[in-house]
């Protein structure tokens, strides 16, 4: 657990979070100021600063969280979806602890890529 670090504190149970989805090394709950009808933050429960750090340190436990994924956008009747993983101050990370945002019931695609 990192010191001030507000997923380290919702994983450790100090801070509510609406769970809604765990698996044996991640947590999913809903993001506090969502952006679409889905809009889902998928966590590792051990602190690492973004998901390519994760991947490095922890491959399998970054394999777990994108199955848990499409586990979830499953679960909130959803077989499509995007993951989006804000990496870095100036591509608009503002929580360094890895996590995807799963949103799904828009097509964010369409903002970056179309
Ligand atoms: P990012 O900008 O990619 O680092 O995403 C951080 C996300 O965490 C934002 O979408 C916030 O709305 C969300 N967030 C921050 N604090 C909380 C919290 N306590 N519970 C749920 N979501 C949160
Ligand atoms: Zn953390």
């Amino acid at each position: 657990m990192a010191a001030d670090c507000v997923f380290c504190k919702i994983v450790d149970g100090q801070i509510p979070a609406e769970v809604i989805a765990e698996s044996e090394h991640t947590i999913a709950f809903r993001d506090i100021s969502p952006k679409a009808p889905v809009h889902v933050l998928v966590i590792p429960r051990e602190h690492e600063p973004d998901i390519a750090s994760l991947a490095e340190a922890s491959p399998l436990v970054a394999a777990e969280l994108l199955a848990q994924s499409r586990a979830i956008a499953s679960q909130e009747g959803y077989e499509d979806y995007n993951l989006v993983f804000n990496t870095g101050a100036n591509a608009g990370q503002t929580v360094f602890h890895a996590h995807a945002h799963v949103l799904a019931g828009v097509d964010v695609s369409k903002l970056f890529l179309a």
